[in-house]
């Protein structure tokens, strides 16, 4: 609630539902300008109570505020206004009921961990397949999961987080979605058995100047269009490069003398953060934009582009799952 003047009051920041309130008495203004979250009926005119309304603003008099966490307020209260059906506290709760999985705990895995405990995920599996090295912050030893363990203990006090030791672990206590995390390729294999156990999953994939994420791969519902899986994109690139399941097979492998690269640190934060939005958009009950799209993001910019991909007519995917 900010004045404009005596007799005019604005409510909210956003373009998308900012509404100027005009034509009050000062003492209107003055009430509504300290309504906060009280009635306001009474101190406005009809055509102001209708621009609230229309911006989704008002709440019914009978429905009252729920109680949520003060950490999780700035989440209800955005996801509340963009959301539909106007609930952000039922998704938020939603999400403190939810596990996800994220695999690959290098700068951008840490980034969508993180980002998803603050958000209110209710647990967290965390996996990295790769043995520590001298260039692991964690240092002498101590793996990945174990140093971010203690990292979310710290900014996410409320979040569980549980170390799950390789992909058996995870099918056998499914998560509601898996983000993996991987240096310049995803394992298919890692994606056909996520696929084939109807698990959502995303990929984020860091390259030496950019980073990829999506497409979201989720079971299909009755009267979906297709969409896309992994396998699809790899087969839509071998269409256009025969060398690329050669070269594929290169990425995924374990290559003599090469070390796990870093993305920088811009680039790991950006793709991390919008994996986080995918997977929340998913669990709030909303369709992630990378379904059938893959996020592309590139130094030095990091703007992120959304590119559409279709599923493949080879693929077969839409045979598995659903
Ligand atoms: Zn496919």
């Amino acid at each position: 609630m900010l004045r404009r003047a005596t007799d005019e009051v604005q409510v909210g920041l956003d373009p998308r539902w900012a509404v100027r309130v005009d034509g009050l008495t000062p003492e209107r203004a003055e009430r509504l300008l300290r309504a906060g979250d009280r009635h306001v009926d009474d101190a406005l005119p009809a055509p102001a109570l209708d621009a609230l309304g229309a911006a989704g603003l008002l709440r019914p008099a009978t429905a009252r505020a729920r109680p949520v966490r003060a950490d999780l307020r700035p989440e209800a209260l955005a996801h509340g206004l963009v959301r539909a059906d106007g609930d952000g506290v039922a998704a938020v709760r939603r999400r403190s009921r939810s596990t996800v999985a994220v695999v690959g705990l290098g700068r951008a895995g840490a980034v969508v961990a993180t980002t998803l405990a603050v958000a209110g995920v209710g647990t967290l599996l965390l996996d990295d397949p790769r043995v520590p090295g001298p260039e692991d912050p964690a240092g002498d030893g101590a793996d990945r999961a174990t140093a971010l363990t203690g990292a979310l203990g710290l900014l996410a006090p409320r979040t569980r987080v549980r170390a799950a030791r390789g992909r058996d672990r995870l099918l056998a206590d499914p998560p509601d979605a898996v983000v993996t995390v991987s240096a310049d390729a995803t394992d298919p294999a890692t994606a056909l058995l996520l696929l084939g156990a109807d698990l959502p999953h995303l990929p984020v994939v860091t390259r030496e100047a950019d980073a990829l994420v999506g497409p979201f791969v989720r079971p299909a519902r009755p009267g979906d269009d297709p969409l896309p899986c992994l396998r699809c994109l790899d087969l839509h690139r071998a269409a256009a490069d025969p060398a690329w399941p050669v070269v594929l097979a290169q990425l995924v492998s374990p290559r003599v003398g090469a070390r796990a690269a870093e993305p920088p640190a811009a680039l790991a934060t950006v793709a991390g953060g919008l994996a986080a939005a995918e997977v929340l958009a998913h669990l709030d009950g909303e369709e992630p934009r990378t379904s059938g799209a893959q996020y592309e993001i590139e130094v030095p910019s990091v703007a992120p582009r959304l590119r559409r991909w279709a599923a493949h007519d080879g693929c077969g995917c839409a045979a598995l799952v659903g």
